[in-house]
């Protein structure tokens, strides 16, 4: 089964079951400061959640464009992580609850209409106090005790905002995965034999600003599934990177590479993230954030100096990332039209991204080169924190990438020297900003004007600055 076809039957099944359909939200957080990215289904549909706004038809399922910066490490390791992917979403606005939220996804899991899971294969996890949860699994459903876990950690809190104890459904895998007497192979665990599909929160209280829960005006339903892992089980492959989601890309830049996939494990590691990094990119270009040194952008800058470091790894010497926008939307582009529309211009921006970040690569890297020529002298193999925060800063070198030519040249960097450092300029920043904020208070209504002074010369004695904008 095609990833197209299941997003389509999710909603076609949620439709079904009386859910407007929501189109997926920009990545870009609209009106909430709190979240640099969404991150989830639920994340753009807040307001409804915490009572601000009310839905026209409480029922919403939707397919969700997510980036979740905190799994990048994960990218590449395991199977199933990734820094863009879609989050498959029903949701009740004070409407229907446990009892239906269960029902459903166990009839879509499992019911050959739709996914057609083999039932024998699913697990789920609840939280030891929700005996109600565990109950509806148990009883009505019929899963076995032995297939039901009790986990801890199953509350959904993710700071101020909407919260409540969840169920997880996870598919077994098999033995092929690892062991069942084996601890870590349940889930919950480190080992990935039985893959987490999707999560039910039932959320009933609201995490208020100072840290009290209070109960929700109206009980939710907030779930999340990820569209890639159902694509890894019905296309009966072993990560999420073997689906027609990612092949294409992982293909073309083999071809580029002039390597074969599956034939040497660090190849495969690069060739996955670099299929990672570049959807996100396409994405978050295609929602309008430009690389750049600060918040999103200087996400997406690392995001794809990132993978231009794998792709090197794979011996790409020359700009490539840019080449594969097309292919992402081929892949994409009927559920993501603006990533197809606005192709040549993400395309345009990656390229230029990527040539800036080859000079700066040739220049860090003669910077990088004296530096280490000039410790072995010392008999030293450690760089110090000023200069790799020099890299960072004047050439734009991340300090992972500083630490991995370091390590190929048998040194290590002082990265706590470079956070104090990281932490002085941030002082530096802070202060000039407080500045301004206390220029704003001053000017009244003309400071709201962004205003550029650009030198022009001594040509006029008076004014040195022009006003440009
Ligand atoms: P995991 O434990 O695998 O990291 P999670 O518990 O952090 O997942 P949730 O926050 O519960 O994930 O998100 C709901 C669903 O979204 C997950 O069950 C999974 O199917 C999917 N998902 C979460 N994070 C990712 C990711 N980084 N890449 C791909 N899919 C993801
Ligand atoms: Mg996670
Ligand atoms: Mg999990
Ligand atoms: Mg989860």
């Amino acid at each position: 089964m095609k990833a197209s076809e299941i997003r389509r039957k999710w909603l076609e099944f949620f439709a079904e079951k009386g859910h407007k359909i929501e189109p997926s939200a920009s990545l870009v957080p609209h009106n909430d400061p709190s979240l640099l990215w969404i991150n989830a289904g639920m994340a753009p549909l807040k307001a409804y959640f915490d009572g601000r706004v009310v839905p026209e038809n409480p029922r919403i399922a939707n397919s969700q464009k997510c980036i979740r910066t905190n799994d990048i490490e994960n990218v590449g390791k395991t199977r199933r992580h990734h820094t863009m992917f879609e989050m498959l979403g029903n949701f009740s606005i004070g409407d229907y609850f446990k009892e239906e939220t269960i029902t459903w996804a166990w009839e879509f899991l499992t019911n050959p209409k739709w996914i057609g899971f083999d039932p024998d294969r699913l697990s789920v996890t609840v939280y030891p106090e929700d005996t109600e949860a565990y109950e509806f699994w148990n009883k009505k459903i019929g899963i076995p005790e032995n297939r039901i876990y009790k986990l801890e950690e199953n509350f959904w809190d993710i700071g101020e905002g909407p919260c409540g104890p969840c169920t997880e459904i996870f598919y077994d895998r098999g033995d092929k995965y690892g062991d069942l007497n084996d601890p870590e192979c349940w889930p919950g665990g480190e080992n990935e034999r039985f893959l987490e599909v999707w999560n039910l929160v039932f959320s009933q209280f609201n995490h208020n600003k100072d840290g009290s829960y209070t109960p929700l005006p109206n009980k939710n339903i907030d779930t999340g599934a990820g569209l890639e892992r159902f694509a890894s089980i019905l296309q009966d492959v072993d990560s999420n990177f073997d689906t027609d989601l990612f092949q294409p890309i992982i293909q073309q830049t083999s071809q580029i590479a002039g390597v074969t996939y599956h034939m040497n494990a660090d190849h495969d590691v690069a060739l996955k993230v670099i299929a990672d990094h570049i959807r996100t990119v396409v994405f978050a270009v295609g929602d309008g954030v430009l690389p750049s040194n600060e918040g999103r952008g200087y996400i997406i800058r690392r995001l794809l100096r990132r993978a231009v470091r794998y792709g090197k790894s794979l011996g790409i010497e020359k700009p490539f990332m840019y080449k594969l926008t097309e292919t992402v939307g081929s892949i994409m582009g009927t559920y993501y039209p603006e990533v197809v529309e606005k192709c040549e211009f993400i395309e345009k921006v990656i390229r230029t991204e990527e040539e800036r970040f080859h000079e700066t690569l040739s220049d860090g890297l003669d910077m990088l080169q004296s530096i280490i020529a000039g410790l072995k002298k010392e008999g030293s193999t450690v760089i110090g924190g000023q200069d790799a925060f020099r890299l960072y800063d004047t050439y734009g070198f991340p300090l992972d990438l500083t630490e991995d030519f370091a390590q190929e040249n048998g040194f290590t960097v002082d990265s706590a020297g470079f956070e104090s450092e990281m932490e002085a300029q941030r002082n530096r920043a802070r202060s000039a900003r407080q500045e301004s904020e206390s220029m704003k208070v001053q000017g009244g209504p003309f400071a709201e004007y962004t205003v550029k002074t650009e030198f022009v010369g001594y040509t006029d004695l008076v004014t040195t600055a022009k006003i440009v904008a």
